[in-house]
């Protein structure tokens, strides 16, 4: 058997849909688990929603809810249309139930609301694409993996428990009532059937997680990328795709932060050797990226850029070095305030860190560290990490930038700089 994962650009409208049908029809006598994203940007729109329902925003609540309605009616009326197919009545139906749901009082804790509710952007979308599936002759099993995977209370970074979902999953995705089945990822449930999620950008993690309990052959994470590319587009011209990388190079890119990758979903394919290829839903036929046990001399080096960054000096203020229990109050405020560090490195005077400016977060961590420390901070800077770095790839993303910091680890370099003048 193999998992497929489409994301949300991947089914954000009628064609889009009808896209998944025309590249299951490629695999005609294959087992697959889909895995499915909420459609498009659903998933932002359903963190609003909960936002006004949490904070009793009716009005805004009502349009929002009534905009997400139409988007996904748009997809429906296209997928199936005349008002006489019975898909409509069901939609209705099961729209009605969020609509209920919204209508109570909110409870205390906005994320455990928050799973309660944004889950509804996958059971829709799913919904459709297993019906589509099933109208055009594509026979399919739609699977509320709620069921199967079971995972902790840590509502919106739910953990996994992995032995109750290995023998739950086993038992029900045998292909003995179906060669496909269609569920949500990003979702989970607690042993109590809670509903729980796994992190935004989740859905990479679900199919690998499903893949690794099932011994799946390979997974597919379908996308608008040709595969896994050296650098953001966004940032960089003359990008070049990379064909081959491995799992070990995979982890590292996710965890500087290149987007491709949700990072959690590499470690269940490696430990199982299962290999996943990352390929363009426009281009199906083309061969985008494998990530895998793999071993290659030509190392195409790769750029990752962090925007928006500040940088953090702390010293102590009675000028004693940066000690063991300094250290601990400073990781403890860091944990407090959930901060992701960047990039750390500390001299015998001072300790700089780099994150992400998240401006109420990075302002109430500063405000927490000035308690204890002298802080002074840098902001507007950028993050470079190049892997498989050399000089000429260096002086490449140097043009116009002043160097604020640098650090090497092995293959890795990583560059804090500003723009000049
Ligand atoms: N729909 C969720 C999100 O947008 C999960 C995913 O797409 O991976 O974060
Ligand atoms: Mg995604």
């Amino acid at each position: 058997m193999i998992v497929f994962k489409f994301g949300g650009a991947s089914v954000k409208s009628g064609d889009a849909v009808k896209n998944v049908g025309d590249i299951l029809k490629r695999y005609p006598r294959k087992k697959i688990v889909i895995v499915v994203s909420a459609m498009g940007k659903t998933t932002n729109a359903m963190e609003e929603i909960v936002d006004h329902f949490f904070h009793k925003r009716k009005k805004e609540l009502k349009k929002a809810i009534r905009e997400r309605k139409d988007f996904h009616l748009g997809i429906i009326d296209d997928l199936f249309p005349g008002k006489e197919h019975p898909f409509h009545r069901e939609f209705e139906e099961f729209f009605g139930t969020m609509e209920q749901r919204l209508d109570k009082d909110p409870a205390m804790d906005y994320d455990f609301e928050y799973d309660q509710i944004v889950p509804y952007g996958e059971m829709i979308s799913t919904k459709i694409i297993s019906a589509y599936l099933n109208e055009i002759g594509i026979d399919n099993l739609w699977t509320d993996i709620r069921k199967f995977l079971k995972s902790n209370d840590t509502y919106r970074e739910a953990r996994i428990d992995w032995p109750l979902s290995s023998e739950l999953t086993k038992k029900n995705f045998t292909f003995k009532d179906s060669r496909i089945y269609v569920t949500q990822g990003f979702v989970a449930s607690t042993t109590n059937d809670l509903t729980t999620t796994l992190g935004r950008e989740g859905s990479d993690f679900t199919a690998a997680i499903l893949a690794h309990i099932l011994g799946a052959e390979h997974v597919t994470i379908w996308k608008d990328v040709p595969g896994v590319l050296n650098a953001d587009p966004k940032w960089f011209d003359n990008t070049v795709k990379l064909d081959r990388i491995s799992f070990q190079d995979a982890i590292e890119l996710a965890y500087y932060g290149a987007s491709v990758i949700h990072p959690k979903t590499i470690k269940p394919l490696q430990n199982k050797n299962i290999n996943l290829y990352i390929k363009s839903f426009i281009k199906p036929e083309e061969e985008g990226t494998l990530v895998g046990n793999l071993e290659y001399d030509k190392l195409v080096p790769s750029f990752i850029f962090n925007m928006d960054q500040v940088l953090i000096r702390i010293s102590p203020r009675d000028f004693s070095f940066i000690a063991e229990d300094n250290l601990e109050t400073i990781f403890g405020y860091f944990y407090k305030h959930g901060v992701k560090i960047n990039l750390m490195r500390n001299t015998a005077i001072s300790f700089q860190i780099c994150i992400t400016n998240n401006k109420r977060k990075a302002r109430n961590l500063i405000d927490d560290l000035e308690k204890d420390f002298k802080v002074t901070y840098e902001t507007g800077l950028e993050l470079i990490t190049i892997r498989y770095f050399d000089q000429s790839t260096i002086d490449r993303v140097m043009i116009n930038k002043e160097l604020i910091l640098e650090q090497t680890y092995k293959q890795n370099i990583q560059l804090i700089v500003r723009d000049k003048g």
